[in-house]
């Protein structure tokens, strides 16, 4: 399985805003997007899951076009995590996440059982299950983000996008969806694609990064190769020091002192 994102140039009106995109996910891989605001992550995320159609170059799954997919075979390959979860009707959390069964019933289809145990399976994956009565509009933001990711994984995709998926949360939480991210790439080989604000939580948590800038990729690789004090103060304009933890060699950046 391989997500190849190719040459890939979309904008808003006559405004370009991402040029010349191209990177590589495989099966199992955590590939964290950074850079800094307006860079153009949350665009590109667009791009991928088809809410603006890139003007120029294609994205595919394992060779075959995600742009021309039926809506139906698309929402069965890719999933979705928005910026914002927010959800005004009382719903129960479990009927928020057997609406990501959608894809895969027929029109006016309900629901089987083993639609449910697809729910009640993702619900325990993400550490959720005990909320599936709660309405969601009385859930925390970081329960219905978990919430959210198991409707995600109901849909039973191969590759899952999330956009900022830990802002606003508490460190508890932002954990917890980081090591989710990472089990679900481990343990059921998705490949994940999330735009990480926090470069510290990037670093320990995934495969690899992509690092934008001005709608661009300017690094693309490891952690070492991506987080360089250097790459930082050319594309964030911020002094840094990037360190290493003693045991797991793991980059963290802390502001210079000036
Ligand atoms: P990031 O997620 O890195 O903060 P975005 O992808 O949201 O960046 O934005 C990239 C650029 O596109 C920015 O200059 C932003 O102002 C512009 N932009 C974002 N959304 C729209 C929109 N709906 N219409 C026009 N321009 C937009």
């Amino acid at each position: 399985m391989t997500l190849e994102i190719k040459g890939v140039d979309a904008y808003y009106g006559s405004v370009k805003v991402l040029e010349g995109v191209d990177f590589k996910a495989q099966q199992g891989e955590f590939l964290g997007v950074v850079g800094p605001n307006g860079s153009g992550k949350t665009t590109l995320l667009r791009a991928v899951s088809r809410i603006l159609k890139p003007r120029v170059g294609t994205v595919l799954l394992n060779g075959s076009n995600v742009l021309e997919m039926k809506d139906k075979e698309f929402s069965r390959n890719f999933a979705a995590v928005p910026q914002d979860t927010t959800i005004n009707f009382e719903f129960s959390a479990l009927d928020i996440v057997l609406m990501g069964r959608n894809p895969h019933l027929g029109r006016l289809e309900l629901e089987s059982e083993r639609d449910i145990e697809i729910a009640r399976r993702s619900m325990k994956l993400t550490n959720c299950w005990h909320l599936a009565e709660r309405p969601v509009t009385e859930l925390s933001g970081g329960e219905r983000q978990l919430v959210i990711i198991a409707r995600a994984l109901t849909q039973q995709p191969k590759v899952l996008l999330l956009d900022e998926p830990t802002s606003h949360l508490d460190i508890n939480y932002q954990i917890e969806i980081m090591q989710l991210l990472r089990r679900l790439t481990l343990d059921e080989g998705l490949i994940v694609v999330a735009v990480i604000h926090d470069l510290n939580l990037a670093a320990i948590f995934c495969d690899r990064l992509a690092l934008l800038h001005k709608g661009r990729i300017a690094a693309l690789g490891t952690q070492e190769e991506v987080l360089t004090a250097e790459n930082i103060k050319r594309i964030f304009g911020a002094n840094v020091v990037v360190s290493r933890l003693p045991q797991t060699n793991q980059c963290y950046i802390l502001p210079a002192k000036t």
